[in-house]
């Protein structure tokens, strides 16, 4: 059931198709390349992008803003004490943050972190300390179609292999990413986070929670294990990140503001080590990188996260959007995760082979077509590797209503009825590095 009203509003408006063209080919046929105005409906990320309650920007306004003692600190302490369980925070300027903070105190040249899958930034942090990030997902998070209801699950399978061949003193951290964004956002039970608590003391390991989406993990919790099926969001959120050693939290995802993010533990000499680093990469430790307001507005958010008409609202949302697209034939990663909706472009465009990059071609055709912007993550974002061919419709946090969601699938069912003319692309520059290549390459049409 709808949750919410409107209170403010942004003017958004379709450019001509035309312009629509145009700026596509400006963009290089890379739509992070395309100006946000140019963009009708924005699904590129739910990171940082969705709309904040009118009790947040009263917190806002409200922030102290003083450098040491902030009272806006005090609220976040206490909103992360009562939602989360944990009494330690360090704030940071948003997810990546706290990943270099808390990383960088548990890792060093050689080891090995296991983790149901790295999110893209946290392979990047795990890589930097010279240690190496290993992936245990289990064998049904990369199949498109089969069903499951936990399929961003950890695979204490996979991870005792690993133990078994590098040893346990190699492997200090172990992490659980809840819900497993780079496993098309599936969600992570209960049970499964006691069995990797159980793994970690039996090899002695650290283990972190990535508690990005921690409230919409939870519903889908409430809604999958039978065990919690009486349970609220806000209670079962509680049990599941209890089993941690320590977090690390976007704000920017469940924590419903647009900047920020925090470490979080109960450890006293793991908090003294990554207030340290805090003080060196983000800020003094009572803002971290934060301004005082977003603080505040952070606090606010967390708890509003847990409410249950804020997390049904959100996960219904993402199922109906879902629904409708397979209504109309379009195929998508099955069952849906909770932030986004993932085309399968290898089947909505079987006559684009992957070297000339489906996905991408999916994602433009989405633009020319409706001023639509989703995101590449398959061979052109992930160079030199066997993912699906997937295009990411993230759906961000209270911004967008069923006539938007309806545009969308409309205009996926016209790319789809009108395929052929969906031609592969080529890369024609890319940066260094390609493993950031999404980013800032150029491409351009292949026509045959
Ligand atoms: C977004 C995200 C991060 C990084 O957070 P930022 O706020 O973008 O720096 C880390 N882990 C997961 C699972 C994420 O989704």
């Amino acid at each position: 059931m709808v949750a919410y009203k409107s209170k403010v509003v942004e003017r958004i408006h379709l450019p001509s198709r035309e312009r629509r063209e145009r700026a596509l080919e400006e963009a290089g046929y890379n739509v992070f390349e395309l100006a946000a105005e140019e963009v009708f409906v924005d699904l590129l990320t739910d990171s940082g992008t969705g709309a904040m309650s009118d009790e947040q920007w009263a917190a806002l306004l409200r922030g102290d803003e003083s450098y040491a003692g902030s009272r806006s600190f005090d609220e976040l302490e206490s909103a992360v004490q009562d939602v989360m369980g944990f009494s330690r925070v360090v704030p940071t300027h948003q997810g990546r943050g706290a990943e270099n903070v808390l990383y960088g105190a548990l890792l060093s040249e050689g080891d090995v972190a296991l983790n149901n899958t790295h999110f893209d930034t946290t392979r990047a942090h795990v890589a930097n300390q010279g240690a190496d990030p290993v992936d245990c997902p289990v064998d049904r998070a990369h199949d498109l179609t089969v069903d499951g209801s936990f399929k961003g699950n950890f695979s204490l399978d996979r991870a005792w292999s690993i133990v078994d061949e590098v040893g346990a003193e190699r492997v200090p951290v172990v992490i659980s990413t809840i819900t497993n964004n780079s496993a098309a956002g599936q969600p992570v039970s209960v049970e499964n986070t006691r069995r990797v608590r159980e793994f970690a003391d039996e090899i002695g390991a650290t283990f972190v929670i990535d508690a990005c989406r921690f409230a919409e993990n939870a519903a889908f919790v409430r809604d999958r294990e039978a065990e919690f099926s009486d349970s609220t969001a806000a209670e079962i959120a509680r049990e599941q990140l209890g089993y941690a050693d320590a977090l690390v939290m976007s704000g920017k995802k469940d924590g419903l503001v647009n900047a920020g993010g925090f470490v979080a533990t109960d450890n006293e000499t793991l908090f003294e080590r990554c207030k340290q680093r805090a003080i060196l990469y983000e800020g003094f430790p009572t803002y971290g990188g934060m301004s005082g307001r977003d603080v505040a507005a952070m606090a606010v958010g967390l708890r509003e996260a847990v409410e249950e008409a804020y997390v049904t609202d959100r996960l219904e949302q993402v199922r109906t959007f879902a629904e409708l697209l397979e209504d109309a034939g379009v195929p998508i990663y099955t069952p849906p995760g909770g932030h986004a909706v993932y085309l399968d472009a290898a089947s909505a465009l079987p006559h684009v082979p992957p070297a000339e990059f489906p996905g991408q071609a999916l994602v433009c055709a989405l633009y020319r077509e409706g001023g639509v912007r989703g995101v590449e993550l398959g061979s052109f974002a992930f160079p030199d590797t066997d993912r699906p061919e997937l295009v990411r419709l993230a759906i961000p946090r209270r911004t967008y209503h069923r006539e938007h969601l309806e545009h969308v699938v409309e205009t996926a069912t016209t790319v789809l009825e009108n395929q052929e003319a969906v031609s592969g692309l080529e890369v024609i520059s890319e940066p260094e590095n390609r493993e950031l290549r999404h980013f800032t390459a150029s491409l351009e049409p292949i026509s045959h």
